[in-house]
C-alpha cells in the first residue's frame, strides 16, 4: 500500500493532461493513470488537428499529445501507462488499484477517462480513421469541401453532423438502417428541408474501399441483402458513444446514457473528492478544448479542495 498522496488522475486526454498540467504547478504531485494501451486519449488515433488553439498550421492529434504529456510531466506530475482496474472513492481516502494489484491511496480523484465512439465493426474501420472515417463533423467537416460524402446513424447527433456537413459538402447522404428516424421531429425537418442532403434507407455499410485514403463505401439493403456503392470520400459514423464509466458503477452517480453527473458548472461529483472532467461528463460538446478546459476546472476544484482539509 502506497502513502496517501494529494491527488491521482484517472485518464491522459486532454482532461487528464490538463489536470495534471495544473495540479503539478500546485506543487500536488499528482499521479496519472494514462491507461495500458491508449494513453494520450482519443487524439491518438487522428490526423491533423485544426482546431486546437494555439496551433496556426495545425498540428497531429499524437504530436499534441506528446507535448501536453512532456508539459504536464516537466512541472513534476507521475506518469504511468497502466490501467485502473478497480477503484474504492467513497472513504475520506480515496483507493484505485493497478494491473498489478498495487492499491495507491489519495486524498483527491480526478476521473477523465473520455468516451469510446462506437464503431462498425468493418474491415479498415481503424486504419481509415482520420484518412476519410471521422466521428467528428465539427472537427472534420472542414476537410470535406465540395465533396461528397456519407452520414451513418438515424439519431439526433447524425442528423446534426448532416446538416452541419452539408454546409462543406458537395452532397450528404444519411444511411440508415431502417425506413425511419429515431431523431426528434424539429431535427429530422431540418434534414428533410436540406437540399443537399439524400437517405439511404433499409441501408448499412457493409465495406470500406481505399488503403491510404477512403474511396467508397459499399451499401447493403438491410432487407434485400442486395449490394450497391455510394461514391464518397468522407464517412461520419454517428451511431453513438459509450463513457468510459464501468470502474465507477455503484459509486459515482451516472445519468441514464452511464455519463458521469457534475454538479455543473463545478466538476464535483456526489463523491466528496471526487471529481470529473472531460467526455467522460459531456454530451453535448466532445472537443479536445473544451475536455482541457474542464480538466483544468477539475485540477482548481480540487486544489481547493485540498486546501479546505488543511
Ligand atoms: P480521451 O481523449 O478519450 O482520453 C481518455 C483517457 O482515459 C485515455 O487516455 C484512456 O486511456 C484513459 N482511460 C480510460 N479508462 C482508463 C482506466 N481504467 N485506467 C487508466 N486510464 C484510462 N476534438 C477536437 O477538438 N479536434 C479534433 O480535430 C478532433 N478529432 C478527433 C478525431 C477522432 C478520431 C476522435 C475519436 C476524436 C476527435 N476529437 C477531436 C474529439 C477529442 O479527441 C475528444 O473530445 C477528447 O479527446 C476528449 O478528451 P478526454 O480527455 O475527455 O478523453
Amino acid at each position: 500500500m502506497s502513502d496517501v498522496r494529494n491527488v491521482i488522475i484517472i485518464g491522459s486526454g486532454p482532461a487528464g493532461y490538463t489536470a495534471a498540467l495544473y495540479t503539478a504547478r500546485a506543487s500536488l504531485k499528482p499521479l496519472v493513470f494514462e491507461g495500458a494501451v491508449t494513453a494520450g486519449g482519443a487524439l491518438m488515433n487522428t490526423t491533423d488537428v485544426e482546431n486546437f488553439p494555439g496551433f496556426r498550421d495545425g498540428i497531429m492529434g499524437p504530436d499534441l499529445m506528446d507535448n501536453m504529456r512532456a508539459q504536464a510531466e516537466r512541472f513534476g506530475a507521475e506518469l504511468v501507462p497502466d490501467d485502473v482496474v478497480s477503484v474504492d472513492l467513497t472513504g475520506d481516502i480515496k483507493t484505485v488499484t493497478d494491473t498489478a494489484g498495487t492499491v495507491h491511496r489519495a486524498k483527491a480523484v480526478i476521473v477523465s477517462t473520455g468516451s469510446q465512439h462506437r464503431k462498425l465493426g468493418l474491415p479498415k474501420e481503424d486504419a481509415l480513421s482520420g484518412r476519410g472515417v471521422s466521428w467528428c463533423a465539427t472537427c472534420d467537416g472542414f476537410f470535406f469541401k465540395d465533396q461528397d460524402i456519407a452520414v451513418v446513424g438515424g439519431g439526433d447527433t447524425a442528423m446534426e453532423e448532416a446538416t452541419f456537413l452539408s454546409r462543406f459538402a458537395k452532397s450528404v447522404t444519411i444511411v440508415h438502417r431502417r425506413d425511419t428516424l429515431r431523431a426528434s421531429k424539429a431535427m429530422q425537418d431540418r434534414a428533410f428541408a436540406d437540399s443537399k442532403i439524400k437517405f439511404a434507407w433499409d441501408s448499412a455499410v457493409a465495406e470500406l474501399q481505399g488503403d491510404q485514403k477512403l474511396a467508397g463505401v459499399t451499401l447493403r439493403d438491410t432487407k434485400t441483402g442486395e449490394t450497391t456503392p455510394l461514391p464518397v470520400t468522407g464517412l461520419f459514423i454517428a451511431v453513438g458513444h459509450d463513457p468510459r464509466t464501468e470502474l465507477f458503477k455503484g459509486q459515482l452517480e451516472l445519468d441514464d446514457e452511464g455519463y458521469v453527473k457534475v454538479d455543473a458548472p463545478s466538476t464535483r461529483t456526489n463523491l466528496t473528492g471526487v471529481f470529473a472532467a472531460g467526455d467522460v461528463v459531456d454530451h453535448t460538446y466532445r472537443q479536445a478544448i473544451t475536455a482541457a478546459g474542464t480538466g483544468c476546472s477539475a485540477a482548481l476544484d480540487a486544489e481547493r479542495f485540498l486546501a479546505s482539509l488543511a
